[in-house]
C-alpha cells in the first residue's frame, strides 16, 4: 500500500511560500523552480500544486494541465540553455528513486557527451541558482 500524502513535505512547504526557492514560472496549476543539488547546470523541477506524492495518486484530470507546464518549462529550458537534448524524469517511492514525496519531474538540459554528475549532496551556491533562474523565466516572461 502506498503510503498517503505528507503535507510536510519540503516541496509542499516551497508552494505554501514556508520555504525559499528560486522560482522560475508559476501559475495557477503548477511551480517550477531550480533544484538545489543540479545534476547538471539548469536542473529545473516542475511541481503541481495538487497534493499528490506521485504519479499513481495523481488525480487524472489534473494530469493533462499538469504535463502541459512540464512541456512548457522544458522548451523555456532548452531554449534558455541552447541544450541539444532534455533527460526528463519522474521517480514513485524509495524504491523506485523517489526522496521528496510531492510528484516532481525533473528536467536536465544535455549536451552531447557531458555526464550527469553524481548524486553527492552538494549544494549549488544560490547566485548560480538565481541566475539560471532568471535565464529560463526571461524566455517564459
Ligand atoms: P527525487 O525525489 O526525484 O529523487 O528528487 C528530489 C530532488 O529534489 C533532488 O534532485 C534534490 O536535489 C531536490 N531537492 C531536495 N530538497 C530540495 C529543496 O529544499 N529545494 C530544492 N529546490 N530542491 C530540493
Amino acid at each position: 500500500m502506498t503510503a498517503s500524502y505528507d503535507p510536510n513535505n519540503i516541496f509542499a512547504k516551497i508552494l505554501r511560500g514556508e520555504m525559499p526557492c528560486h522560482k522560475v514560472y508559476e501559475d495557477d496549476v503548477a511551480l517550477a523552480f531550480m533544484d538545489i543539488m543540479p545534476r547538471v547546470d539548469s536542473h529545473v523541477l516542475v511541481i503541481p500544486k495538487v497534493p499528490a506524492r506521485g504519479l499513481l495518486d495523481m488525480p487524472a484530470d489534473a494530469l493533462g494541465p499538469y504535463m502541459q507546464r512540464v512541456q512548457k518549462v522544458a522548451a523555456a529550458v532548452k531554449a534558455a540553455t541552447g541544450a541539444e537534448g532534455l533527460t526528463i524524469q519522474q521517480f514513485n517511492e524509495s524504491a523506485g528513486g523517489q526522496v521528496v514525496f510531492h510528484i516532481h519531474f525533473h528536467i536536465l538540459p544535455r549536451f552531447e557527451g557531458v555526464a550527469l554528475r553524481p548524486h553527492t549532496g552538494q549544494m549549488e551556491k544560490p547566485e548560480v541558482l538565481a541566475a539560471n533562474a532568471k535565464k529560463i523565466s526571461a524566455v517564459l516572461a
